[in-house]
């Protein structure tokens, strides 16, 4: 997938309740990657302190056509309510 935006972590931290001021965007992560490895890998980087991997943004999906990989605000498909309430319940 492409670079995430700014936009796209903003909205993520806030689905997530996660402060973003606490928040780091990593991506070009290949898929099949475990979130021990990840958590590892960035653990080796001292300043981090602690790292949990909270979530994908890939997981992340439209609420307005129920799409993964993008946001509503960038969504230019149909609106798609049954499936938007399939994935949040
Ligand atoms: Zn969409």
């Amino acid at each position: 997938m492409s670079r995430p935006s700014q936009l796209e972590l903003v909205n993520w931290c806030k689905g997530e309740s996660i402060d973003l001021k606490h928040a780091l965007l990593l991506y070009g992560v290949p898929e099949g990657v475990s979130r021990d490895e990840i958590e590892e890998t960035a653990g080796t980087i001292k300043a981090l302190g602690k790292v949990v991997v909270k979530g994908k943004i890939d997981e992340y999906f439209c609420y307005k056509c129920g799409e993964n990989g993008h946001i509503a605000t960038r969504c230019t498909a149909p609106e798609n309510p049954q499936k938007v309430i399939r994935k949040l319940i």
